[in-house]
Formats: structure tokens, C-alpha cells, sequence
């Protein structure tokens, strides 16, 4: 029965004992809300069949909630001043494996290979990410060929919001197609700033990010549609149109093969980017390739 790491007091003690102060550059906020983060766990239904990826341990706060639910756990922390922390708290978990590794400069595939004793195992990423480096873990992590059966991971709010809007809404653009083009998004609860040492100066929230059902309609080029999405949401206000002319060029020959893209997919050239749902993005996408755009 070892105690929870993820109280005010024992994280502050922690840190002292072994002398760390958190780094704002490195997105260091340290959860010590217990049932958050048993919330967490509970929202990646972590499994004791379960291998678990971690991004960004800090001191181990959800690492010894996750070691207690799941098969084996990997985490990966940029901070060499945390190795010997983890090395003491993690001391009573004989299934958990930190690596002294920026996430970024990780090959997923090859790691997944090289730490886990059962690599065929389900795989799951459960993380409370270093904010300022989302979107980049984000699209490394979907653009892998990892199939995770889920992926859980806090992030500010405002941009779990993003990932999880519905078309339409203000908070709809390039970032939620980009996501949802490779999973379904749901924004599972939020997460007030006192449940952090520091507290940070944003609100937090948790995303739910699980298989999506395959697309009836692919590209011609995923990064070329990637690029369209951007495009499509350059200038917010402006149509759809004054966007396309805007990255494509305003010249007539340009002009007629983008009329004649819209028309091809019923799209009136006056409409905004957030009106187009992902499948129309798709149509769009694969009409211009037609029309040599
Ligand atoms: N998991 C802990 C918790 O919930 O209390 C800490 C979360 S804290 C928000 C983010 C953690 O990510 C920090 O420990 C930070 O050092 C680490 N980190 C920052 N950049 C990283 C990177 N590029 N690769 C791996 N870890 C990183």
C-alpha cells in the first residue's frame, strides 16, 4: 500500500526533497488532484491486459495510477532532473519503464518494439501532455501507424475544444478536420487549474480520441488535403472562395478550374470553410486534383 504521490503535500515534499523546481518552458504543471487523475485512468479504460504509453511523467503522479491498472506502462520524460524522482517513486512498480526522451524525437513503431516485454499487446497513450507542444505530439502520434485503442490526454481547454467541434461552430477549423480525418474526438471533462502544482494560467480539459469508422471517400493525397484544410480556414471570415484564389492564384485560368472544382461538388463559392463538414473537405480535395489545381 504505497501512498498516492498526487497530493499538494506529498508532490511539494518530492520536489524538495530532491531539490527540482518546475519549468514553465517545459509545460511542468504537476497534477495533485487524486481523483482526476483516477478519473483519467478510468477514461482510458486502462486494463491490466493493457500496455500504456505516457508522455511526460514529471514526477509520476498518473504513472503510479496507470502501473496499478494496466500490464506494463513506457514513459518518456525530457527532463533529466526528473530521472532519479521517477527512479525513487516508480521504485514499487516492477512494470514501469521510463525513457530520458524527448517525445518528439521518438520512432513510436520502433520503441513500442524495443520496451515492451508484450508488444502485441493493446496499446493505449494516456498522457496530461506538456501544453506548449499539443498539436505537434498530436499529429506525431496520428500520423504514426500505431493503432492505439484509445488515446486519453489533458491539454488546455481551448484546444479541446477545437479538436472535438461540431462543423459549423466557431470552434471548428483546419486543427479539428486534421484530427477527426483519423479519430473521433470527444471532450470527456474539464479540469479546473487549482488541481495543479503550478497552477497554470489556463483551464485544462481531457479528450477522449477513439478509432473512427473508415472514411467512404479518400483523398487523392492526404497531405495535399491537409494543406486544403488550412487554405480553406486561412482568413475565417472570408469565403471559401477568396481563400482558394488567395493560395491558388487570382489568374483566369486558375479561376475557371476552381469554379468549375466547386461546381463539380455542388459548393457555392460564397459559402465559408467551418460549413463543410470533412467528407465535403474530401470531395473539394479530390475535385481539384480533377481539375489539375
Ligand atoms: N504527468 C505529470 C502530471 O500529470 O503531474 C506531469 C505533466 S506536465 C503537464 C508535462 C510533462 O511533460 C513534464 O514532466 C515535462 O517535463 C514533460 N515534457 C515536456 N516536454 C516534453 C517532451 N518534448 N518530451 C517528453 N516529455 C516532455
Amino acid at each position: 500500500d504505497v501512498p498516492d504521490i498526487a497530493t499538494p503535500m506529498r508532490t511539494q515534499a518530492i520536489m524538495n526533497s530532491f531539490g527540482i523546481n518546475t519549468r514553465k518552458s517545459l509545460g511542468q504543471n504537476f497534477l495533485t488532484d487524486i481523483k482526476i487523475l483516477k478519473n483519467i485512468v478510468t477514461a482510458g479504460d486502462v486494463q491490466p491486459t493493457d500496455n500504456v504509453i505516457e508522455i511526460g511523467p514529471g514526477i509520476g503522479a498518473l504513472t503510479e495510477q496507470l502501473a496499478r491498472s494496466a500490464k506494463q506502462v513506457v514513459a518518456f520524460e525530457i527532463d533529466d532532473r526528473l530521472m532519479p524522482v521517477l527512479e525513487h517513486t516508480m521504485a514499487p512498480y516492477d512494470n514501469v519503464t521510463v525513457i530520458n526522451q524527448d517525445i518528439l524525437s521518438v520512432d513510436l513503431e520502433t520503441a513500442i518494439q524495443e520496451h515492451f516485454s508484450d508488444p502485441d499487446a493493446p496499446l493505449k497513450l494516456v498522457a496530461n501532455l506538456p501544453y506548449y507542444i499539443t498539436t505537434p505530439i498530436l499529429m506525431q502520434v496520428l500520423q504514426s501507424n500505431v493503432q492505439f485503442a484509445n488515446i486519453v490526454v489533458m491539454m488546455q481547454k481551448e484546444v479541446a475544444s477545437r479538436l472535438s467541434a461540431e462543423v459549423g461552430t466557431k470552434d471548428y477549423g483546419a486543427l479539428t478536420l486534421a484530427v477527426q480525418y483519423r479519430v473521433d474526438a470527444t471532450l470527456a471533462f474539464t479540469v479546473s487549474r487549482t488541481a495543479f502544482i503550478p497552477n497554470p494560467n489556463v483551464d485544462s480539459a481531457i479528450v477522449s480520441l477513439t478509432p473512427r469508422e473508415p472514411l467512404e471517400v479518400l483523398p487523392h493525397n492526404e497531405k495535399q488535403l491537409f494543406k486544403l484544410f488550412k487554405v480553406g480556414f486561412t482568413m475565417r471570415r472570408k469565403t471559401l472562395w477568396n481563400n482558394l484564389i488567395t493560395a491558388f492564384g487570382k489568374d483566369d485560368e486558375m479561376k475557371a478550374r476552381l469554379t468549375e472544382a466547386l461546381a463539380d461538388v455542388d459548393l457555392d463559392p460564397r459559402i465559408r470553410a467551418e460549413k463543410l463538414s470533412l467528407e465535403k473537405f474530401i470531395d473539394l480535395h479530390n475535385a481539384l486534383v480533377k481539375t489539375g489545381v
